[in-house]
């Protein structure tokens, strides 16, 4: 819990901060206990002198992008949390090369793409996070990753110091990151994309479109694929396999469109998934001799 007078000061950092604010209302999967206190910093200035104040008074700060990736525990979120978002998104085209903040979405900066006639972010069209998200996780789908149209990443690292990592320095691998174990903040990040048509590469991005309300079960909240793929075998399959599509607890089931997602059914607490991911782990484990791994980050007070 924060006392009035950082209150107060946030509030003069940042006169958006929000306190005690629900991050059910934030979260794709609509659970979440509340932050102690919600920033949704509107320049890299902004975000630093927020940053350089909790660190001054040794408040904890949790960064997030369009939160569709986090299960948020049901006690919230203790210290500061900042959502790079809306307020940090601009975006500039040259050439073959675009450069952009970290809170652009995915499906806008695909359409800036489609505008400026530039092809290879088609398949990130509707993942539905951040491009500082989708960096922080290397996100990927339909053969294509985050990380192989990259060229640069801007951080804020440890010390709160402005760092450009290249490509190769970010070691992108299946979802995981150079920056996975630090606390670092992605800024921003250089993309190099190739010439292309538009009218072919809208075509592409509505049919992935297609293909997603196909099979995923995007009329539910979730928080997409609850874990990673597992060596040489399909999270989903197994899940699938062990019978367990429909299990349900409390108001988390199995999604029966797409055994890799967990949906929230109606009321569904961060407890309830918790459970659900752990039933879910052990009869896969007791089947197939394979412990599912998270893909979902969890974080809050539990
Ligand atoms: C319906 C649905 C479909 C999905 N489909 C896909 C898919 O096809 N492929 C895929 O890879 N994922 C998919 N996801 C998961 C999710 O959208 C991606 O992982 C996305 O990249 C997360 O971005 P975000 O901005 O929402 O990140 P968040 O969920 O807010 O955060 C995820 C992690 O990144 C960190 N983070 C976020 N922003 C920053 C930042 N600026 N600096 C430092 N750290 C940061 C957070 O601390 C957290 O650890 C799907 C999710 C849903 C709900």
């Amino acid at each position: 819990m924060l006392d009035n007078t950082i209150k107060q000061d946030l509030l003069s950092l940042c006169p958006t901060a929000e306190f005690d604010c629900p991050m059910a209302q934030h979260t794709t999967f609509r659970i979440g206990g509340p932050a102690d206190c919600l920033i949704n910093p509107t320049s890299k200035d902004e975000l630093l002198a927020v940053l350089r104040y909790a660190r001054h008074n040794g408040i904890p700060v949790t960064v997030l992008g369009n939160c569709s990736n986090v299960l948020v525990c049901d006690g919230g979120i203790d210290g500061i949390t900042i959502m790079i978002n809306s307020g940090m998104s601009r975006v500039e085209v040259c050439g073959t090369t675009v450069k952009a903040e970290a809170g652009i979405t995915m499906s806008s900066l695909a359409q800036v793409c489609t505008r400026a006639s530039l092809t290879g972010f088609e398949f990130a069209s509707g993942i539905p996070g951040c491009l500082g998200g989708g960096i922080y996780m290397n996100a990927g789908a339909y053969n294509g990753e985050i990380g192989s149209i990259t060229k640069s990443v801007d951080i804020l690292d440890e010390d709160l110091c402005p760092v450009t990592l290249t490509r190769e320095q970010m070691h992108f691998a299946y979802r995981h990151t150079a920056l996975s174990d630090r606390s670092v903040v992605v800024l921003g990040a250089t993309l190099e994309l190739a010439e292309g048509c538009s009218t072919q590469i809208a075509a592409q991005v509505s049919d992935y479109s297609r293909r997603r309300r196909d099979r995923q079960p995007l009329t539910y909240p979730s928080a997409g694929s609850t874990f990673k793929r597992p060596e040489g075998a399909f999270a989903a399959a197994l899940i699938d396999q062990a019978g367990l599509k429909g299990a349900t607890v409390g108001g988390a089931q199995v999604s029966q469109k797409h055994a890799g997602f967990f949906i929230n059914i109606g009321g569904a607490t961060a407890r309830d998934v918790l459970e659900l991911i752990k039933h879910v782990q052990d009869v896969v484990f007791e089947k197939n001799g394979i412990m599912l791994e998270p893909e979902i980050k969890i974080i809050g007070r539990r």
